[in-house]
């Protein structure tokens, strides 16, 4: 089943799950409101609607500990909240056992695993879970009212088909977990696009924070301060991602689109509207690799439900009535019953220079460059290939910044690319056959001396 634009849309849903989700205590009801949103805008019969199932202890096994796992399971069923050991997990205070929390985490995971296999069959090109996106949750401790990593498992699952995915996360608070998890490979590359400020939860998510070992520099933190409105956001979305689709080369993309962002979330912090939002989703789209979309933080109901109705029809590419339409919750959207929002008139702390220098230092970080294999590339290496002679044109130098397949050679603009047959290299150290498939990419970046 597909739109009027041929994107073929897995949503992921079903009565039994939507109520599992409306259990959870900071967010009651949110689930339900948002599908109902999304249904009484008749959007459902664009989309081929897949049921989840809750997963084996094996699947949640993939990236959480089996202590944790059993302890877990263990307090939630008894409900309880004093357990001596719960401590240890992080369980408690932000992360409390209510009765069946384990049974609404794993349902939620299911739904991520679900979407993740509704990709990998090719049944579709974009698969939906709105209630997805538990960013925080680490393998042996809940954090952040995350229990289990719903992210992290549908990750692995989709590594199984795909050689490089990218994560890509647009919530208020930093990706900790997803990005703790993949900190040392380089076949998950992972962006955040968060607010960085001290004492703000979880305190982690500063620009120097890269990866770690072979996933040195597969971890990219875009740390924004207060009141940031759609245009900045959007460019300083843009302009990282589009460099990270240059470089990286993904086969499969993964957003958390949280809705904390949104003005009016009682986190008080960004200023955004969905079309802001929207922005930054079409042009991940562009891509056209196919993509799976999850929710997250979003703590003012009515607008979480307006911002994923909203980007359900970006994908969709279908136009909504400005108006809400009546439906079971229509009296939460008063006083204005209106789609849009309204921006705060609140400061904007994000000036043009924060946000150049934060996109200088991005670019100035060594590119990663994903090889077969696995390996990574020395700091020798990445030196040599950052000083190519070309020969076509007088000797340019231009900095190398990864192989991509057609596809992506044929999406790029002009200035960013040039035909590897241009291309005499005089002095490298490479084996040649490291260019044999694909194409390689470049971006000039000056024209100095003439001489050797
Ligand atoms: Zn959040």
């Amino acid at each position: 089943m597909s739109d009027s634009s041929g994107v073929r849309v897995t949503y992921i849903h079903s009565e039994q799950y939507v109520l599992a989700c409306d259990t959870l205590s900071r967010i009651p009801r949110r689930a339900s409101m948002v599908h109902t949103l999304i249904e009484s805008y008749g959007l459902l019969k664009y989309m081929r609607v897949v049921e989840p199932s809750a997963p084996s202890r094996r699947e949640l096994a993939a990236f959480h500990s089996d202590d944790y796992l059993e302890h877990l399971e263990q307090v939630s069923r008894d409900g309880d909240d004093d357990h001596p050991e719960s401590q240890l997990y992080g369980l408690g205070y932000d992360c409390p056992t209510t009765e069946g929390v384990f049974e609404c985490a794993a349902s939620v995971a299911g739904g991520t695993l679900a979407a993740a296999g509704s990709l990998m069959d090719g049944s579709c090109d974009v698969a939906l879970n709105w209630p997805g996106g538990w960013h925080h949750a680490k393998k042996d401790e809940a954090s952040g009212f995350c229990y289990v990593n719903d992210i992290v498992l549908g990750i692995l699952k989709l590594r199984e088909k795909f050689e490089r995915v990218l994560y890509i996360d647009l919530d208020l608070h930093h990706g900790d977990g997803v990005e703790d998890a993949f900190s040392f490979t380089p076949k998950v590359m992972t962006v955040s696009v968060h607010k960085f400020s001290p004492g703000f939860f979880p305190g982690t998510g500063g620009i120097d924070e890269v990866g770690m070992g072979k996933g040195r520099y597969f971890a990219l933190n875009v740390p924004l301060q207060d009141g940031i409105t759609d245009d900045k956001y959007f460019y300083a979305c843009h302009t990282v991602l589009q460099d990270v689709f240059v470089t990286f080369n993904p086969e499969v993309v993964v957003c958390q689109l949280g809705a904390d962002t949104l003005a009016g979330d009682p986190m008080c912090s960004f200023n955004l509207t969905p079309r802001g939002i929207g922005r930054c989703l079409q042009s991940i789209l562009e891509w056209r690799l196919p993509t799976l979309v999850l929710g997250g933080g979003g703590y003012h109901q009515p607008n979480t439900a307006r911002c994923w109705a909203y980007l359900t029809a970006v994908i969709l590419g279908q136009t909504l009535s400005p108006e809400i339409p009546e439906h079971q919750y229509f009296t939460e959207y008063g006083p204005d019953y209106m789609l849009d929002i309204t921006p705060s008139c609140r400061t904007d702390k994000n000036d043009q220079q924060y946000l150049d220098n934060l996109i200088a230092r991005v670019r100035g970080r060594p590119n990663p460059v994903p090889r077969r294999g696995g390996g990574t590339t020395t700091s020798s290496q990445r030196r040599r290939r950052q000083r190519w002679r070309l020969a076509s044109g007088g000797h340019r130098v231009a900095r190398f910044l990864g192989c991509a397949s057609a596809a992506v050679w044929n999406a790029l603009p002009s200035d960013i690319k040039m035909p590897l047959q241009l291309c005499a290299i005089k002095s490298s150290g490479l084996k040649t056959d490291f260019f044999r498939t694909g194409f390689c990419v470049f971006r000039l970046v000056s024209f100095p001396r003439t001489s050797n």
